[in-house]
């Protein structure tokens, strides 16, 4: 019983977290339609061209360890490609 109160209490503090932009226990993961937990954060202009699409405001970015990855990814491809978009 005491389980099921405290995953309700972790599902509110969690959705207060996310608006106020803090990276604590229970944040959730900033890119739209996401719903994992974060695990790094980063800043707003790390994120560009990533291609990932990231929700809420704030100049920090969080998150999860997936979509870390699929960040890591793209930005050592677009340094090592080394092009201009157009
Ligand atoms: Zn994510």
């Amino acid at each position: 019983m005491s389980i099921l109160s405290a995953n309700i209490i972790y599902s509110e503090t969690r959705a207060e977290s996310k608006n106020l932009g803090k990276v604590d226990k229970g944040v959730g993961c900033g890119v739209v339609g996401c719903k994992n937990p974060a695990v790094r954060s980063l800043s707003r202009t790390e994120m560009g061209g990533s291609g990932l699409s990231i929700g809420g405001e704030g100049r920090r970015v969080y998150l999860c360890h997936d979509h870390y990855k699929t960040w890591k990814k793209a930005t050592k491809k677009s340094k090592s490609l080394e092009r201009t978009r157009w």
